[in-house]
């Protein structure tokens, strides 16, 4: 068999997004992939010989940095939330250079925590949540101590898509002296398309970081992340000496890394401009409303009032219904510890999609 054919046929064991509600990836758009295309063999990871590649990407991370309110923006783009987030603690922690560093993070947060407690060797602290989800500050102020190395907000968490009072949170950090990094690996190309969007970016002193992913509702190939820091500190917090590439010092967590992002980002982001952006994040929670509208005429409740293109409804038989619908080929998610099924809306979850979801759904209820 032809090698072509062979992958052909893997390729179609898998689902298409059209039955996938449950993705915080979706297809990426068409000058996106051509783009990526175009960067196929490019290699960031030794800069000097892709100056092109390089400059394109300061040029990204000027735009990320407009958009999240920040003059001097330096960071990268990267594989994704998780290596973000990593880099984001990685640097706050070695600037603070504490013996048994600590962190205060949402209970609501991604579990990319776990392995960054794990792998830099910090104690993670898990603040409690109020009755909206969103991280209760007065628990994140008892939690914090001369230890602590980093506190977290996230702005749309990604079981609910609710947004921490990072205006609070940042107060706090400031008064404390201690980096606030933002997760808005989700959200990060939400929020600011929203109409009066909630401040959660670098507006906020106190933010010293931000974890923002083209890869998500930034349209872009996979893999694309984002981490974006206030200022240089924060990057040559992360240089390690490179004894042999073209360039002296390297911040990446990552060595060889590809320039396929950072070409396919900056080309979805250049072409719709933030107006397009607005445009795609608009119809996303027009679309949420009418599948919150339609699950709840079936008699689901949503856990809260969705806040963006995210949205979860109560049921003690989550797991049941998530199963019987991927027997279907339809993918939901369920979140065990909330008894919840949840949804994304991503640009692929149009209104006709959602009809013929809803229509299976029936017959599995
Ligand atoms: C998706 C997500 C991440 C992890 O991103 P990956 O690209 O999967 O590594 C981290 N934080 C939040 C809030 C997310 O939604």
């Amino acid at each position: 068999m032809d090698v072509l054919e062979e992958l052909r046929k893997f390729r179609e064991m898998d689902i298409p997004y059209s039955r996938v509600l449950s993705s915080m990836c979706t297809v990426p758009l068409e000058i996106a992939v051509k783009a990526h295309q175009m960067f196929i063999n490019t290699n960031l990871g030794d800069p000097g010989i892709f100056p092109g590649t390089l400059e394109l990407e300061r040029k990204l991370i000027k735009m990320l940095g407009d958009l999240l309110h920040c003059e001097t923006p330096c960071g990268y783009i990267c594989s994704g939330g998780t290596e973000a987030n990593i880099q984001g603690i990685r640097s706050a922690r070695n600037i603070k250079a504490k013996k048994e560093p600590n962190i205060v993070i949402p209970k609501t947060a991604h579990f990319s925590f776990e392995k960054i407690c794990d792998i830099l060797r910090i104690e993670v602290r898990r603040a409690d949540v109020d009755e909206a989800y969103r991280v209760d500050v007065s628990e994140v102020e008892s939690l914090i101590d001369e230890n602590t190395v980093s506190i977290v907000g996230i702005a749309g968490t990604t079981e609910l898509g609710q947004i921490d009072p990072i205006v609070e949170l940042s107060k706090l950090a400031e008064e404390k002296d201690i980096p606030l990094h933002v997760d808005a690996a989700f959200g990060g190309l939400v929020i600011p398309f929203m109409d009066n969007p909630y401040p959660f970016d670098f507006v906020n002193e106190g933010v010293m970081s931000i974890t923002i992913d083209p890869h998500k509702m930034g349209m872009a190939t996979i893999p694309a992340g984002g981490i974006i820091f206030r200022n240089e500190k924060f990057l040559k917090a992360l240089e390690v000496e490179t004894p042999y590439l073209t360039t002296k010092m390297q911040f990446t967590l990552t060595g060889t890394r590809p320039g396929t992002g950072v070409a396919s980002a900056y080309a979805v982001l250049k072409s719709l401009g933030f107006s397009g952006m607005r445009e795609i994040v608009k119809m996303c929670l027009k679309n949420t409303k009418i599948l919150t509208e339609e699950m709840t005429q079936l008699g689901f409740e949503p856990v809260i009032e969705p806040v963006m293109n995210v949205v979860a409804f109560k049921t003690e038989r989550a797991e049941k219904i998530r199963e019987e619908l991927y027997r279907r080929r339809w993918v939901i998610s369920a979140i065990r510890n909330l008894s919840a099924i949840r949804f994304v809306i991503m640009p692929h979850v149009t209104e006709e999609v959602i009809k013929n979801f809803i229509s299976e759904f029936r017959k599995v209820i």
